[in-house]
């Protein structure tokens, strides 16, 4: 972990050269020219000038040795400039990754201390034409070359698809299957053999170098399969999936923010029907209010499982990982999208900028795992966890949610925990009718574990902020009071979430028929929800004053009414 200070200057170096060297007119130009700015991403990279890529390297290799959290403030903001360049640093990050976790410590030295002291690029090479999410489809092969019974080499062939830096990179990391299993290469640019195509033609991060790599007899020493052990791959890439999901994640945190923070400056002076509309309440409720709810709770679950991997006793929290990638990726979307709506004909040109963050950030659903595929994966997991306590989990961590709406009785502690409760019981039923054996409701569940989860991380995020006990390098956007109404706006949407759609995917697989659809409604806590929306548009209403900076202007007009 890195000190606050030092991530602080950091991120302020980032936002200075983005300011000087990255302004909307240049990123337009690059985005309409589909180019990658080449020699930005090496400044970037080049450890005596921006020297992002210390962050991520480890101390003893020459880097800073940063953890999940400094990464992550990284990785938002470098997402709030632009998310083709940030994808661009992030691949050598991901690159670099079966490296960290599985190489020799000859071949960390090697390859980590080049990262660090060069600046050199890397790609990540997993993805096949016939093997995305499926990974275990995978084609390429490494065959093993042999001298006097050794194992001296290996030849890879294979073809690799859409990969991040696959035109510009130094090195790459490559998957294959070897006779002993899926196995990760190093190889080279300019190895014999290797080629990329052109750049791909892409809806968004115009910026970022996407090509396909074909690799044809390339030879390579034995010392470049990482690990030295054949068959380590996958279980090499799954291990760093908490940690990397956390930064696609914190991806789409940046980008929802920066099409937002475009949105509500124009809102504040674009005057329509006599008035701004960033007074206007249907506007702000319906284009503003629910993304940053959505955004802030996302945040809240990223910064929960970043401080628990940093804290480095829980393994690599892949699901934690894939509910705050997924919501955060998802809630990104939501909030480029409501602000090309935000922005009227104005957004849907290139020259607002919210258009290009939209096709930008589209990217975030897709790579390091889809959201279909972070459904699944969250489902799954938390399906097992339901089994194993008989279907305690979540009654269990709803209870945790209810001491501290005892404590801190204004942080939606208490909506929070209804949502957990109506999940306990949505997978019950889903358990007793046998529901998961249909895809849709087992992939559904993971959306329902997702907001139910990310309701008691928010509702955790406010009642710590309001004791003084967050992360000292958290975002510093709103204070206690405003997380709070944040937190009461989310929990309310997350607690009739999981009970209507939960209602609604039990029915219609005939989990629950007839008129015991009304009792059912009841288990779920449906009256309690319901009654708990009570002070919904108020909490919106104060939102929006916070985000719109006119709390003190609203209290005083209050006080001399
Ligand atoms: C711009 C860009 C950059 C990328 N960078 C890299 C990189 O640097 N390195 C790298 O290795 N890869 C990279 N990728 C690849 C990316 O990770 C894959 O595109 C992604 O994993 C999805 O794989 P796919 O495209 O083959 O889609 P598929 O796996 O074919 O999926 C297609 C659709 O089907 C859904 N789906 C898939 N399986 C299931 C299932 N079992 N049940 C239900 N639905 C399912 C998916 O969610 C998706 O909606 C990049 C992709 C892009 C577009």
């Amino acid at each position: 972990m890195i000190a606050p200070k030092t991530l602080k200057l950091s991120l302020k170096s980032l936002r200075d050269f983005a300011k000087g060297n990255l302004p909307d007119e240049k990123l337009r130009e690059l985005d309409e020219r589909d180019e990658c700015p080449i020699d930005i991403v090496r400044y970037m990279c080049n450890p005596d000038k921006l020297a992002i890529q210390l962050l991520f390297v480890p101390e003893e290799y020459g880097g800073l040795g940063g953890g999940a959290f400094d990464v992550y403030c990284i990785c938002e903001e470098m997402a709030r400039v632009d998310l083709g360049i940030a994808t661009s640093v992030l691949a050598t990050f991901l690159g670099s990754d079966p490296i960290t976790v599985g190489a020799t410590p000859e071949q960390k030295k090697i390859w980590l201390s080049r990262i660090a002291d060069e600046g050199i690029l890397f790609a990540y090479g997993a993805t096949e034409p016939e093997a995305g999410s499926d990974l275990g489809s995978l084609r390429t092969t490494a065959d093993p070359v042999m001298e006097d019974g050794k194992v001296v080499g290996y030849k890879i062939n294979g073809l690799k698809q859409w990969i991040s830096n696959g035109g510009i990179a130094d090195a790459y990391t490559v998957l294959a299957n070897t006779p002993g299993g899926p196995s990760w290469f190093v190889v080279e640019r300019g190895a014999k053999g290797f080629s990329y195509d052109k750049p791909e033609d892409k809806h968004g991060i115009r910026l970022s170098n996407t090509a396909a790599l074909a690799l044809s007899d390339v030879y390579v020493d034995a010392d470049r399969l990482i690990g030295g052990v054949e068959g380590q791959g996958l279980i090499q890439a799954q291990a760093v999936f908490g940690y990397t999901r956390v930064m696609v994640a914190a991806f789409g945190l940046g980008a929802g923010w920066a099409a937002l923070d475009r949105a509500i400056p124009y809102s504040l002076k674009r005057i329509q029907a006599g008035g701004p509309l960033s007074e206007k309440q249907g506007y702000t409720h319906k284009l503003i209010v629910p993304h940053v709810a959505r955004l802030e709770a996302a945040r809240a679950h990223i910064e929960e499982t970043a401080d628990r991997i940093d804290a480095g006793n829980e393994g690599s929290l892949n699901t934690e990982g894939a509910i705050a990638k997924y919501m955060a990726t998802e809630a990104g979307n939501g909030a480029a999208d409501a602000s090309i709506q935000a922005l009227g004909g104005y957004g849907y040109t290139h020259d607002y900028m919210v258009e290009k963050i939209s096709r930008d950030v589209r990217i975030t659903t897709i790579y390091e795992g889809t959201s279909e595929i972070m459904e699944m994966t969250i489902s799954r997991d938390r399906w097992q966890l339901h089994l194993k306590t008989r279907g305690q989990y979540y009654h269990d961590q709803a209870r945790t949610i209810e001491a501290l709406h005892a404590r801190h009785p204004n942080v939606g502690a208490d909506v929070a925990a209804l949502a957990l409760h109506a999940l306990a019981e949505v997978m019950e039923r889903a358990r007793v009718a046998r529901l998961t054996r249909h895809q849709h409701v087992l992939l559904r569940l993971g959306e329902l574990i997702t907001y139910a989860e990310c309701a008691g991380s928010l509702a955790s995020r406010a009642a710590r902020m309001a004791e003084g006990k967050l992360n000292e390098k958290t975002s510093k956007r709103f204070d206690a009071t405003g997380i709070a109404a944040i937190s009461r706006v989310f929990a309310r949407q997350a607690a009739a979430k999981v009970a209507e759609d939960g209602l609604h995917w039990i029915a219609g697989t005939d989990g629950v028929r007839g008129t015991e659809i009304d009792g059912f409604g009841a288990t779920l806590g449906l009256p309690a929800i319901h009654r708990a929306q009570a002070g919904l548009v108020a909490d919106m209403d104060f939102v929006a004053d916070v985000l719109y900076n006119r709390v003190a202007k609203r209290a005083a007009a209050a006080a001399s009414a």
